[in-house]
């Protein structure tokens, strides 16, 4: 594994072209908030403009905080839909970081879009799979159009691999469930594959139903 860093800005050497778009992605319990909070920290040591946004349907600790699995954490804005992220963070924004984006819809991919052209550095933290290992959300735009990507893994409790998969341990079909340190574990393949086996009917898909 390789350590990402942020792309180069050399004081001296005025930007050309200042927005773009990076995705931190991963499984459950990977470490992509704590990615995304280190980088907007040297943001703002680097007296950069930063804002932070996650979905109003995360509350899991605390409605204002962006808040990891470490318990570091640092003031966002909940929103319920993408569009308020371009009117919140309009006007002299350097660094817009959003948590959490997999539960946004796919506009998010649009205004992530309009903020990078627009000269905003945009960074985008998520799950890059559903607790059946399928693409979650926007993400799979989001990684297309990014240019960088940094997929962070956690450690599979069964066996000690790396691990990419968040396997849900209770009985839910909704792709949306929030509470996740009881109804979640990291699992490599195939592990996540063997747990899958030994509980087959806990998923609609696998007895034929469509959607999610
Ligand atoms: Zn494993």
């Amino acid at each position: 594994m390789s350590l990402f860093t942020e792309p180069r800005r050399f004081p001296l050497d005025p930007p050309r072209h200042r927005g773009w778009l990076e995705v931190i992605c991963g499984s459950m319990f990977s470490g992509k908030t704590e990615e995304l909070i280190r980088r907007l920290t040297r943001a703002r040591i680097a007296r950069q403009r930063v804002e932070i946004f996650k979905p109003a349907l995360d509350t899991r600790y605390h409605a204002q905080d962006v808040v990891s699995h470490n318990h570091t954490s640092i003031r966002s804005t909940p929103v319920q839909l993408p569009s308020e992220i371009l009117l919140l963070a309009g006007g002299g924004t350097d660094v817009v970081g959003i948590d959490e984006a997999q539960f946004f819809d796919e506009s998010l991919v649009d205004v992530c879009r309009q903020l990078a052209d627009g000269g905003t550095r945009v960074i985008v933290a998520g799950l890059d799979m559903d607790f059946r290992g399928r693409p979650f959300g926007p993400m799979p735009a989001l990684l297309a159009t990014a240019e960088f990507v940094t997929k962070v893994h956690a450690v599979c409790v069964c066996c000690g691999e790396l691990a990419a998969y968040s396997y849900r341990t209770v009985p839910s079909a909704s792709q949306v469930l929030l509470g996740e340190t009881e109804a979640y574990e990291a699992r490599c393949r195939p592990c996540f594959l063997a747990g899958e086996a030994a509980q087959p009917l806990r998923d609609p898909a696998r007895q034929g139903a469509a959607g999610r």
